[in-house]
């Protein structure tokens, strides 16, 4: 449902929604979803978890993108600016990080209604691991089955170091997608150009992000699965191996200890497969 606005639903709805972001440029798949949290009357929380290699010119930029779409500057936190999280290296963080998170949270006071996180999907090791992160902090907070994920980019069926943008992975489950109104979709991809120092990368997303935005046109969610997070995101090679960035066995070995350490803090019943809700 759109309001006249152009913004979706407009409610009464109370708490907080969390949206986890590895790197600071990685809000752009969430700024639709944000501003209906925001038209819903949700609180919000953007929680970003690594430098991001140049922390002082690229937190900067993200709070402009955010700031432009109503996110107030208190609900932003650089968790990995504060307490350098080199990026690429997560998975050497992830206790800090799980620790930084939930004290975030605690401090807002605010019952959490759902999460937004990186998709499981084999592009970039932060995500993924960040990834765990939200499904264990869903799973802690009691909010798995409102909890979603987004698929930023993979290079599952591509070739060499090809890659497919906002492209979720079947092997996550069943898609929702929400239309994004058109002049939503020009004034983000006119915000995307604050990305300045992200410049080459951003050569190579930009046209991907165009094209979806022209043929699709859509937020595209799926609920988050604890059976994935035991499983490799894809078959083949992930596309973070195939830069040289890390590999999937040391990501799954950081990813185990994780586990190990905070499973007391979960409860003991595994939550359901979301293919059995959605
Ligand atoms: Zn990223």
């Amino acid at each position: 449902m759109t309001s006249d606005s152009g913004i979706c639903r407009t409610g009464n709805a109370t708490g907080l929604d969390v949206f986890l972001c590895a790197h600071q440029d990685d809000e752009f798949s969430f700024l639709y979803t944000i501003q209906c949290s925001l038209a819903e009357g949700r609180d919000l929380l953007v929680l970003f978890l690594t430098d991001g290699g140049n922390s002082r010119i690229r937190d900067e930029e993200s709070r402009r993108v955010l700031e432009a779409v109503g996110v107030h500057s208190s609900s932003i936190k650089f968790i990995g600016s504060e307490l350098q999280f080199t990026d690429g290296k997560l998975m050497d963080h992830l206790l800090p990080a799980w620790r930084a998170i939930k004290n975030c949270i605690e401090r807002l006071n605010s019952r959490v209604e759902s999460i937004y996180m990186p998709a499981w999907e084999g592009g970039h090791q932060d995500h993924d691991v960040l990834h765990v992160l939200g499904v264990c902090l869903a799973r802690k907070l009691g909010v798995y089955h409102s909890s979603r994920q987004i698929g930023l980019y993979h290079s599952y069926r591509m070739p060499w170091i090809f890659y497919r943008v906002l492209s979720p992975l079947e092997l996550n489950g069943p898609t929702r997608k929400t239309p994004i109104p058109l002049s939503k979709r020009l004034e983000f991809l006119i915000l995307f150009l604050n990305y300045r120092s992200q410049l080459r990368a951003w050569i190579g997303l930009y046209p991907f992000v165009v094209l979806d935005y022209l043929l699709d046109g859509a937020v595209k969610l799926q609920p988050i699965s604890w059976s994935r997070i035991h499983q490799a995101p894809h078959p083949g090679v992930p596309l973070y191996e195939k830069r040289g960035f890390s590999n999937l066995q040391r990501v799954t070995i950081s990813i185990n200890d994780f586990l190990q350490t905070i499973s007391s803090e979960l409860s003991t019943e595994n939550p359901i497969d979301p293919n059995n809700h959605s």
